[in-house]
C-alpha cells in the first residue's frame, strides 16, 4: 500500500512503492558493508515469515464481511519480534514487510532485545463501531495463535490501533493461554492494564533528545543548541505536538504547526503560543485559524525559512517535487519515510541534514522496550526513570550514529557533508544485525 499522502504528491515518475523505498535505502548502506558477505546481506534484508489471515466477522447489522490481516516477522535474531498493528484501508504485505524490516533496523540501532515485525488489517476504522473493531482485534489475535507471544513476537499501537485495541490482544491472548504472565504480550497498554509512564510523549520527547544530542555533537555548524533554533512540525498529533511543546520548553522558537487541514505561522513570526494551539485545535477541531496566526498550506510550512524541519504526519512528504524548496538546515524524521530517497539525494546535494526515522522516532520502541521489561519484572518505574533511561539510550545511539557518519567516506564535495546519516545509521544497524547473526550460527 501507500501510506496516506498530503495533496502535494510526488511526481508520478518517483517511485513511491514502500517496500522499493526501503530496499533503496538497504541498497545504500551496502555499499559501506563490504566485509558482510553477499548471502548474509540478503538474509538481513528479507523477511523471516509471513502471514497472511482472514477474518470473518459478524457486523453489527448482522451481516457478516471478511476483512484480510497481516503479520510480518522480519527478523529475531536480536530476540522476540517488535512492531506495531496498523488498521487502515491501504494496509497490504508490502507496506507492512516494509515497516518489519525499518522495525529490525530501529531496535538493532538502539541496542534493543528485539527484532523487527508489524501487522496490520485491511479495515477501515472510520466505518467500524467500537464493537465491531474488537471483534476484529480478537479475530486477528486468535488467528495468529503463537506466532505472537512475549518472548516470540510483541505488538505494540500503530496507525488507528490505540491502547484500547492492545488491551483486547491482551485480554484475548490472555484467554489463550490461561495461568501464565501475559502482560508482556503487547506494548501500549492502558496504564491500568500494565502500559508503562512516559509511553504517549516518549516518540516525540525521544526526537528531542537526538537533536539535541547532536547539536551538542556539532553536526549542525552554528547551530550548538536548541534555544534560539527556529523550527517548523508537520503533524500536531502525539509525535509532533509533544515535540513541539518539548522543543519550545529548552528554548526553540516553534514558528509553525500543521495538521491534516493546513498549517499556522506565527503572525509575530516568531512563537507560536502552543497551550492557545492545543485549546483551539481541541474546539475547531484543527490547528488552523487559530488567532493570532497566519494561515499556510502543508506544502508553505515544509518550505519554510528554519533550522529545524520537523515533518511528524505522513510518509512521503519530501519528495523529488519539493525536496529543492526546502529551507531549513535540518530535518528530523518524527514520522516513517517522510523523506523519499530521491529527496535524500536532492538535499545532500543542498547540505541539508536528514536525522532518520531509526533513530528520531525510536523513543516509541524505545519505552516500549520498558514496558516489556516492567511486566516481566511485574514493577513500575517511575516517570523520572523512564525518561532517563530513554534521553541515555537516545544520547548514545546519536553518537554511534554521528561517529559512524563522520567515519564512512564522503561522497560530497564539501568535506563536512559525508555519506548521509540515514546511511550512516543503516550500516551501525545492519553491522550489528549481522555480527549477531554469525556468532549465534546459521542454523542448523
Ligand atoms: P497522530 O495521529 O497522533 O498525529 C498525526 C498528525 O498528523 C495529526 O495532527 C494529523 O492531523 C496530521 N496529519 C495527517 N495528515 C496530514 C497531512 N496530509 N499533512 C499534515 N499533517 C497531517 O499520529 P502520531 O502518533 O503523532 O504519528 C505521526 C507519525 O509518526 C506517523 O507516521 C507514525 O507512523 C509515526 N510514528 C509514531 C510513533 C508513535 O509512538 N506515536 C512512533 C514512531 C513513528
Amino acid at each position: 500500500m501507500s501510506e496516506p499522502t498530503s495533496p502535494d504528491q510526488a511526481p508520478a515518475a518517483e517511485d513511491l512503492d514502500p517496500e522499493r523505498m526501503i530496499a533503496e535505502q538497504f541498497r545504500r548502506s551496502r555499499a559501506h558493508l563490504g566485509h558482510i558477505a553477499p548471502g548474509l546481506v540478503d538474509f538481513l534484508r528479507l523477511p523471516r515469515r509471513t502471514i497472511g489471515v482472514n477474518l470473518p466477522i459478524e457486523m453489527d447489522d448482522g451481516s457478516i464481511q471478511s476483512f484480510a490481516g497481516y503479520r510480518v516477522l522480519h527478523s529475531r535474531v536480536l530476540g522476540p519480534g517488535k512492531g506495531g498493528i496498523r488498521y487502515h484501508p491501504g494496509v497490504d504485505l508490502a507496506e507492512v514487510t516494509a515497516l518489519a524490516a525499518l522495525m529490525s533496523w530501529k531496535s538493532a540501532l538502539l541496542r534493543l532485545p528485539f527484532g523487527g515485525a508489524k501487522g496490520g488489517v485491511t479495515c477501515d476504522p472510520k466505518q467500524l463501531s467500537q464493537g465491531e473493531q474488537r471483534r476484529i482485534t480478537r479475530r486477528y489475535i486468535a488467528e495468529l495463535g503463537d506466532n505472537i507471544g512475549p518472548f516470540t513476537d510483541v505488538p505494540a499501537p500503530d496507525l488507528y490501533t490505540d491502547a484500547q485495541t492492545m488491551a483486547w490482544i491482551f485480554d484475548t491472548y490472555d484467554r489463550m493461554h490461561p495461568g501464565e504472565n501475559n502482560l508482556p504480550v503487547v506494548t501500549g497498554k492502558p496504564l491500568e492494564l500494565g502500559g508503562s509512564e512516559g509511553r504517549g510523549e516518549a516518540t516525540g520527547r525521544g526526537c528531542v533528545y537526538c537533536i539535541e544530542r547532536f547539536l551538542a555533537l556539532d553536526g549542525l555548524p552554528g547551530l550548538n543548541e536548541l534555544a534560539g533554533a527556529r523550527v517548523a512540525v508537520q503533524g500536531f498529533g502525539e509525535v509532533g505536538g509533544v515535540a513541539a511543546r518539548l522543543l519550545q520548553e529548552k528554548g526553540a522558537h516553534v514558528i509553525a504547526v500543521s495538521d491534516s487541514r493546513g498549517g499556522i505561522l506565527a503572525e509575530n513570526g516568531d512563537d507560536l503560543d502552543l497551550a492557545a494551539v492545543t485549546t483551539h485545535r481541541a474546539e475547531a477541531g484543527t490547528v488552523v485559524g487559530m488567532p493570532g496566526s497566519r494561515s499556510i498550506t502543508n506544502a508553505d510550512l515544509l518550505a519554510l525559512p528554519c533550522d529545524i524541519l520537523l515533518p511528524a504526519a505522513l510518509g512521503g512528504q519530501i519528495h523529488s517535487g519539493n525536496a529543492h524548496q526546502v529551507r531549513a538546515q535540518l530535518i528530523v524524521e518524527g514520522a516513517n519515510r517522510p523523506v523519499t530517497p530521491a529527496a535524500d539525494d536532492i538535499l545532500s546535494a543542498l547540505g541539508v541534514l536528514v536525522l532518520p526515522d531509526i533513530l528520531a522516532n525510536a523513543g516509541g520502541v524505545t519505552v516500549s522496550y520498558y514496558e516489556w521489561v516492567q511486566n516481566i519484572e511485574h514493577h513500575s518505574w517511575p516517570l523520572e526513570e523512564i525518561n532517563g533511561r530513554l534521553r541515555a539510550r537516545l544520547f548514545n545511539a546519536t553518537d554511534r550514529v554521528v561517529s559512524r557518519w563522520r567515519s564512512l567516506p564522503g561522497n560530497c564535495p564539501d568535506a563536512t557533508l559525508c555519506t548521509d546519516l540515514r546511511t550512516a545509521a543503516l550500516v551501525e544497524a545492519l553491522d550489528r544485525l549481522a555480527k549477531v547473526t554469525l556468532q549465534r550460527g546459521i542454523w542448523p
